[in-house]
């Protein structure tokens, strides 16, 4: 399979060079040359697979330059981290089926693409004889599914940069406990966005960024949305041995788009009708809701809520399935995002009934999440985080007699414990991972430093890997 930018700017390229570009060099995102279709009798012989055969069956079809057994190889390792045995459980409660994807080591889903893109660039450096350093900002979840993908390494050192006070306690200790030589944690005085900012300057800087061969972990790497394809199949199979009606909507907490655009790419690959709606979920940062009900996608101020993982204006995955909506065509594509850049908005209105084929959507206020935890607590005793609470609120406001609707739990309600003890009233069971992070006098480590480019940058150049 080749990719090629949506922008139209790049040659194509292998699957390989498309996971070390990460963003393609004409500022536009890689995608399949075309979507592989899966036939029915097939997808019937899927019933039979593992999570991890699965996932190579599917991946096999997006990668054709890393051999099968080590591209298996990969997958194994991958998911031997995660303590669930088939991975992404499924369970029933009350109308929903629910889709735990948070069994991984940092209780979050982002967890599933992040230990598979940790192990394929580990794969490629090694091949390559090359090294890489990794350099985000995270507001939380990124920063230790990034840390926990790449931990213990050899060729690759990570620096991750949160915002000082403004993470949860969870968050900050499941990054600052991890001791390996290559994790290089920094707190800065200042908020997410100075972070933000002071990453992109640096990758900004061409030189520096081709000098400490800089790398990006962000929602934007392709390898991340196909590893996020594997859980629809698995779901929809799943689904479908269980339930008369073989199609079924899937209900998404979205935030950048990345998680929701996965199950765009399924819904094309399965046999027609197989995923028949993606409920696009979002908290009171609602500009994919507004693009969905009337074409309206325009930034708005961004909200803090009780689901901070999704308080997003700008998703970076949006330009991917724009690709799509204006035909495949990359000038369109170009000429629509520059047009966003300078205007903040883009007017979809034309697009509606092409949207609403694929996609619906509701909202969650904060009163929602809230009732919707208590709730669900009440009626099934069974526990959601926020995030997965804004799903769960849209899928049974939207939920249709007879379609199965699968929810995506993105994390443990362990890590964001304080807003989910406040709905059930009552203490939560945390799990062991929880509870060993915040025992006090817990060995640590992390650099506090103004947010201050020049220093930030001395400190990377002082502790990169180098060649
Ligand atoms: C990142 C994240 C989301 C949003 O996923 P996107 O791919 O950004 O849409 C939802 N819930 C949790 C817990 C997350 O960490």
């Amino acid at each position: 399979m080749q990719y090629i930018s949506t922008r139209g700017g790049i040659d194509s390229v292998p699957f390989t060079k498309a996971v070390m570009m990460g963003l393609a060099d004409d500022g536009g995102l890689l995608l399949p040359r075309a979507i592989p279709r899966i036939g029915s009798d097939t997808y019937e012989e899927w019933k039979q697979l593992s999570y991890q055969e699965l996932a190579f069956e599917i991946m096999s079809r997006f990668i054709d330059d890393i051999p099968e057994a080590e591209l298996r190889e990969i997958i194994n390792r991958s998911y031997s981290t995660f303590d669930a045995e088939q991975v992404v459980p499924i369970v029933h409660q009350g109308p929903l089926h629910i889709m735990e994807l948070f069994h991984g080591p940092t209780l979050a889903f982002k967890d599933i693409a992040l230990q598979f893109l940790g192990n394929i660039f580990e794969y490629l450096l090694e091949k390559n004889d090359s090294i890489m350093n990794v350099l985000g900002a995270t507001s939380g979840d990124t920063g230790s599914a990034a840390i926990y993908g790449v931990r213990g390494k050899e060729r690759i050192n990570i620096f991750i940069l949160h915002p000082k006070g403004r993470i949860s306690k969870v968050q900050e200790k499941q990054m600052t406990t991890v001791m390996d030589d290559n994790v290089f944690n920094i707190a800065i005085h200042g908020t997410f966005d100075d972070g933000q900012a002071i990453v992109k300057a640096l990758f900004n800087d061409l030189d520096f960024k081709e000098q400490q061969n800089l790398g990006a972990i962000n929602s934007i790497n392709w390898a991340r949305v196909l590893a996020q394809v594997v859980y629809y199949v698995h779901a929809c199979l799943h689904i479908s041995s269980h339930e008369t009606d073989k199609a079924t909507d899937f209900s998404v907490p979205t935030g950048n788009f990345g998680d929701i655009f996965a199950g765009y790419i399924a819904k094309r690959m399965l046999p027609e009708g197989t995923i028949r709606k993606l409920l696009l979920a979002t908290n009171s940062n609602d500009i994919l809701s507004r693009m969905v009900s009337d074409g309206d996608y325009s930034l708005g101020d961004v909200v803090a809520t009780s689901s901070p993982s999704m308080d997003i204006q700008s998703a970076s995955n949006f330009e991917r399935y724009l690709y799509y909506l204006l035909d495949e065509e990359p000038g369109r594509t170009r000429q629509a995002m520059e047009h966003f850049a300078e205007n903040g908005k883009m007017d979809l209105s034309d697009f509606q009934v092409q949207i609403q084929r694929d996609f619906t959507t509701e909202k969650a206020s904060e009163a929602d999440v809230d009732k919707t935890i208590s709730n669900f607590y009440k009626e099934y005793g069974y526990i959601i985080d926020p995030h997965t609470a804004v799903g769960v609120h849209c899928a049974l406001k939207h939920q249709k007699k007879g379609i199965p609707v699968c929810c995506l739990a993105t994390a443990h309600p362990g890590k964001f414990g304080d807003v989910v003890e406040k709905s059930i009233l009552k203490e939560l069971e945390l799990p062991q991972a929880i509870t060993d992070l915040l025992t006090p006098g817990r060995e640590s480590r992390c650099e506090l430093m103004d947010a201050d480019k020049n220093l930030i940058q001395e400190y990377v150049k002082a502790h990169a890997k180098k060649t």
